[in-house]
């Protein structure tokens, strides 16, 4: 079903498709997997239900919290769960183009996405739009307008489609955000991205949950494994891009201990970093 557009592929920034990634897939987070369900999902999977109530389903969610806590994922995670496509969009890489080029091109990522509903649009890194600047020193002001504007229009087509037939072929715009306090309140009100949903670091269980899904794709000893999950303090401060990046160098270190192609690897050490979140 993905609607391929080679102009939009050839954008710095812009990427169309990713591997489905399910809720299965991400450890913890079950509040925030809630949330997304009912402020993006039911919009794909329950647009009849929103109809007979006479309400319009939540467009746009903002995604918040430290890096590396899932926000990427669980974005994917939403397309996969509405059978929808998936649009990603890296604002930095977006912003480094030509003054006027940005705004084209988010002309066109919002346009292909109407062309390829159900589509989910993620803009990552939302923030740093906020601190671009045009050819005068400017802070972009026009890409911020036209943001608004994509914002607006996404809402009256979605609205003019829950009145018709084709009720679940809608476009969600996802962001995230390290900083939501940059972002401006003329983005955030009602009807634009007007779902706040915060992306916290992991708790023990979550963190237990995260370091189990990783494992699950690495041979590990017996005995590590038990006394990872048994520790109380497992990986206090580490985020999810953390446990992962602790499992890959633990398996690198295990690939290092096993050189001839034919010896087993097994993980039986890991090696602890300093964790991201103090
Ligand atoms: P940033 O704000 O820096 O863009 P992010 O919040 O978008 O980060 P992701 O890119 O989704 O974080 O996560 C990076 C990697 O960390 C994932 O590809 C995955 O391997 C791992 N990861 C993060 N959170 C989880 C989680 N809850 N469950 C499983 N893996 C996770």
């Amino acid at each position: 079903r993905e609607h391929i557009v080679p102009s939009l592929v050839q954008r710095p920034g812009v990427r169309q498709g990713s591997d489905p990634v399910r809720w299965s897939d991400i450890g913890g987070l079950d509040s925030v997997k809630q949330q997304l369900v009912e402020s993006a999902v039911w919009a794909y999977t329950r647009a009849d239900a929103y109809k007979e109530l006479g309400i319009q389903p939540p467009r746009g969610v903002l995604l918040y919290g430290p890096p590396g806590t899932g926000k990427t994922l669980l974005a994917k995670a939403v397309a996969t769960e509405s059978a929808a496509n998936f649009i990603s969009v890296s604002i930095p890489e977006l912003i480094k183009g030509e003054v006027g080029e940005s705004e084209k091109a988010l002309k066109e990522i919002f346009h292909s996405a109407q062309q390829s509903a159900p589509c989910v649009v993620f803009l990552d890194e939302l923030d740093a739009i906020f601190g671009s600047r045009d050819a005068s020193g400017e802070v972009g002001q026009q890409l911020i307008t036209q943001l608004m504007l994509e914002l607006d229009a996404l809402h009256e087509t979605n609205d003019a489609k829950d009145n018709g037939a084709t009720a679940a072929s809608a476009v969600i715009l996802l962001a995230a955000t390290n900083h939501p306090e940059v972002i401006d309140p003329a983005i955030l009100r009602s009807g634009r991205l007007d779902r706040l949903v915060y992306v916290p670091p992991p708790c023990l269980a979550d963190r237990q949950h995260i370091l189990m899904l990783h494992m699950n794709r690495t041979p590990f000893e017996d005995a590590l494994r038990a006394q990872l999950l048994n520790d109380e303090c497992l990986l206090e401060g580490y985020t999810g891009a953390d446990i992962a990046a602790t499992v890959r160098m633990a398996a690198l270190h295990a690939l290092r201990r096993a050189p001839a192609s034919h010896d087993h690897c097994l993980v039986s050490t890991l090696i602890m970093r300093a964790p991201t979140v103090p």
